[in-house]
């Protein structure tokens, strides 16, 4: 078992990453502090794995389940609030533990309602898809999406450990695996060179979901993002890089409705994007983005945006980002394969030119 810890202060917390940590009683048990466990999932995911969960949890637990509807659609207030009918009419207390047991949206819903439910109760996270696993489950970020809004309603609310468990990948649907590869590549690409070399050297194990592979990669990408989480918790400054492609990719997902694209595709273009404007600024080499294109392809990852998207729709979408500050936009570029870097003096005549580049 590989552990790492998130360094914050006294809200630190392990990230446990073994094959078949689901079925470790003894170690989740450790972790559960009262005598009451809310276990948040999906319809499509507690049938695969609640089970086995629920059969590793003490006995003498009082466990309350709650399976939410599946889909980003559901990533709502009112279906939130299933969670805390679930909470009350079964009697939990302050010292309740919400687990999550799922991807993204059950991780953000099920961390809200901790952050929530009688002003905040202990809060586990076992992640079952890659992108989880290596993004969404760590870091502290919580919500739901609003109407006008992807992700407008939440908190930030660390959870106090993370287990997480290669072999439930081996069930993950082939574009949600891609999905999530797109996130590693990006940990590579911002912060640890040798990351990325080495992941390209894996790529034939990637496709094969080689799990010992899986295994290290999880372990990187978790170390990346808890490095930059722990040096700044709040986005006020370098965890931003972790946007890198985001920018772009939010403009694609939302241009082309919610759920057409899956967040790491989007990415994935992005990243591609972020990469050739970082070309344009003399940074990176044509033939490093090259190298890019031909990876994220044959990971089964798109490398360019649609290409229905006029320069008002892409600035009118990167302009509504949340990274948008006083009417400045902060994109993330590359100064070298391996280290990212924050620009917000980027002239607006000249991101309207690039992207008129993609542009019908
Ligand atoms: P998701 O939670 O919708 O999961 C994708 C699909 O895979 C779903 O249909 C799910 O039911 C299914 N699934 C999950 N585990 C499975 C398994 N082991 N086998 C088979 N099917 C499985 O999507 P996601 O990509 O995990 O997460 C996306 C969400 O995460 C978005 O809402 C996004 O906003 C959020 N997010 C949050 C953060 C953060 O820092 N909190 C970071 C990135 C993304
Ligand atoms: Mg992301």
């Amino acid at each position: 078992m590989s552990t790492l810890n998130v360094q914050l202060g006294d809200r630190s917390y392990p990230i446990y990453i073994e094959s078949g940590v689901l079925n470790n009683g003894a170690l989740l048990n450790r972790h559960i502090k009262g005598k009451q466990v809310i276990v948040v999932s999906n319809t499509t995911v507690a049938p695969l794995f609640m089970e086995r969960l629920c059969a590793s949890l003490d006995p003498a637990l009082q466990v309350s389940q709650v399976l939410l509807p599946d889909g980003e659609e559901h990533k709502t207030l009112a279906v939130l609030e299933q969670i805390f009918d679930r909470a009350l009419q079964d009697n939990h207390n302050r010292s309740t533990t919400v687990l999550a047991l799922g991807g993204g949206v059950v991780g953000d819903m099920a961390g809200f309602a901790a952050a929530s439910y009688q002003r905040g109760v202990n809060f586990l996270q076992i992640p079952t898809t890659l992108l989880a696993q290596v993004d969404s489950s760590v870091g502290g970020k919580t919500g739901v999406n609003h109407p006008l809004g992807k992700n407008m309603i939440g908190a930030f609310y660390q959870p106090q450990a993370v287990f997480i468990d290669p072999d439930v990948l081996d069930t993950l649907p082939p574009r949600e695996y891609a999905a999530g590869l797109a996130e590693v590549i990006k940990y590579g690409l911002i912060c640890d060179p040798a990351f990325y070399e080495w992941l390209q050297h894996h790529r034939d194990d990637f496709v094969a979901r080689d799990k010992t592979v899986l295994g290290e990669a999880i372990k990187r990408s978790c170390a990346a993002k808890a490095r930059v989480v722990a040096e700044d918790e709040r986005e006020g400054g370098v965890r931003a890089i972790l946007n890198l492609g985001h920018t772009f990719g939010h403009a694609i997902e939302a241009a082309q409705g919610y759920g057409s694209w899956l967040h790491g595709e989007a990415v994935s273009a992005g990243m591609v994007l972020a990469a050739r404007l970082s070309v344009n600024q003399g940074w990176i080499t044509d033939a490093e983005v090259a190298r890019l294109v031909q990876w994220l392809e044959a990971m089964s990852l798109p490398t360019a945006p649609p290409d229905n998207m006029s320069v008002d729709t892409w600035t009118e979408h990167m302009l509504r980002d949340k990274k948008v500050i006083d009417g400045r936009l902060r994109l993330v570029l590359l100064e070298q394969i391996g280290k990212a870097c924050i620009v917000d003096d980027l002239p607006q005549a000249e991101l309207e030119a690039f992207v008129a580049t993609f542009s019908p």
